[in-house]
């Protein structure tokens, strides 16, 4: 038979491209991907999704195509389609049983409509949020290597970065990337047990378990899991207890080749009073941290939040709200919300002018003093104050004046004739002129967006520590 043949083919291409790739690449990317056809020197792969596909033909065809013209020895074209539904697809080594509600935790106890043994295609744990998706994740250089390495895990659960340990700063989105690995998971494997847990929730099910007597049933719901989201692993510290047991969890649900995927505030070597054991099992796999996004990414945050809320934003607006929202996205996000909000229960048209009053970190009146501006600044380009208030035009104190002035504008009440003011009595149009001067560079020049950044930072610190 022809057919099979050539799937035997496949195979054999595999096979060669496992020498010629490193392993997570390999276990990714090809060992997933299925045979379809080959004719006409045509050979038509099938990837488990549209990103596998992406990523297989931007990065693989060339060397797939060479592999296989050496097995079939003639000239070959790649092609590569999308499964598209594999729900359809039954895995005979897996029992088409189902012992266990695909999510843990106790607000799944009394969920028993996904003890359903047919797959059902897209049906989202009740515990992940919704919204907690890939593709409303906006990826910027902070976060470039989690996501790539969340959706391998997505992919390939339990192969190469097992544990995942994603770590960042509150308000980074550890736990959207984190649940958006368990939807994708149960898109691509409608049956998978997938269980999202926050430590918190791991500790309470535990303590119950102890006082009711059912350790063992703990034990069965947690470790039948094929992929298990752990949030917020930090809170382990010094739980002694807890620690013992998930650290038996964690091996029981490793030995079976079960992914983990945990997420932390710090990384493990940073958690206080975590047991060397399991510093040593956070470690093993891979570690990726996400940092605070560059004001390029919350823009773009803010932009694709603006369009799912179906809210024109002009650009101005979302680099002002950008701007000043820079450490956490839960925070700009809020912002935007806040924004959005009060424009329409006013009735005030969307503008920086309109939004600005009431946008404030804390919620309360602006933090910053224009001295407080004036100094900073003055230390940051090592300009004296009394220049830049002088009509001195020379490049490093106008530059200073212009950050000067753009900065006091968005940190403080001031009107531009007062902010003028407060530069040696300088025309309001000289302010707007050098607000829009910095507005330019800020988009083009990087540099000057990282000075102006780290200006801002320093004030809403300084801001912070004064109260
Ligand atoms: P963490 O768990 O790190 O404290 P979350 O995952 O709860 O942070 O994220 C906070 C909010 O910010 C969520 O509403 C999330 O959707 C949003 N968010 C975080 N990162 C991104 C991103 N890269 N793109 C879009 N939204 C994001
Ligand atoms: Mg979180």
């Amino acid at each position: 038979m022809p057919v099979l043949v050539r799937e035997e083919s496949w195979e054999k291409i595999q096979q060669s491209l496992k020498q010629n790739l490193s392993k997570p690449s390999y276990e990714t990317w090809i060992r997933p991907t299925q045979f379809c056809s080959f004719e006409k020197g045509e050979l038509t792969l099938i990837a488990p999704n549209s990103f596998s596909s992406a990523w297989l033909r931007n990065n693989y065809f060339e060397t797939i195509k060479e592999a296989a013209e050496e097995i079939f020895g003639e000239p070959v074209t790649v092609k590569v389609k999308v499964q598209e539904d594999l729900s359809k697809k039954v895995d005979p080594s897996r029992p088409i049983s189902s012992e266990l509600s695909p999510t843990l935790g106790s607000s799944s106890a009394s969920n028993n409509d996904n003890r359903d043994p047919l797959p059902q295609r897209k049906k989202p744990s009740p515990i992940l949020n919704l919204r907690y998706v890939f593709n409303r994740f906006v990826v910027g250089p902070n976060s470039r290597m989690a996501h790539a390495a969340a959706m391998a895990v997505a992919e390939a659960p339990g192969r190469e970065f097992n544990p995942l340990f994603i770590c960042g700063g509150v308000g980074l989105g550890k736990t959207h990337l984190m649940q958006a690995i368990g939807h994708y998971r149960l898109e691509i494997d409608p049956r998978a047990k997938v269980s999202y847990v926050s430590t918190e929730t791991f500790t309470n099910d535990l303590i119950l378990a102890i006082r009711q007597d059912k350790m063992q049933s703990f034990r069965d719901r947690y470790r039948a899991a094929d992929l298990i989201l752990v949030d917020d692993i930090q809170f382990i510290e010094g739980k002694e207890y807890t620690q013992e047991e998930f650290f038996h969890t964690f091996n029981a649900l490793h030995d079976a080749g079960s992914q983990i995927v945990l997420a932390s505030d710090r990384p493990p070597s940073q958690i206080p009073r975590l047991q060397e054991r399991l510093m040593s099992r956070f470690s093993m796999g891979l570690i990726a941290d996400i940092q605070a996004p560059d004001l390029e990414t919350r823009m773009a945050i803010l932009q694709k939040k603006a369009e799912q809320e179906r809210v024109g934003l002009p650009r101005d607006l979302i680099q002002f709200i950008a701007g000043r929202f820079t450490s956490n996205i839960r925070e700009l996000e809020g912002a935007l919300t806040r924004a959005i909000a009060f424009a329409s229960i006013t009735g005030l048209p969307m503008t920086v002018d309109s939004i600005a009053p009431m946008l404030d970190p804390s919620g309360q009146s602006v933090e910053v003093t224009p001295k407080q501006v004036m100094d900073k600044v003055s230390e940051f380009f090592n300009v004296t104050t009394e220049e830049m208030r002088s009509a001195s035009r020379r490049r490093p104190v106008s530059q200073a004046r212009q950050v000067g002035m753009y900065l006091m504008r968005q940190g403080t009440n001031l009107s531009l004739p007062r902010i003028g003011d407060a530069f040696g009595g300088k025309d309001h149009t000289t302010v707007m002129y050098a607000i829009e001067q910095v507005e330019k560079k800020l988009s083009s020049d990087p540099q000057m967006a990282s000075q102006v950044q780290k200006i801002r930072d320093l004030l809403q610190i300084d801001s912070r520590n004064r109260k």
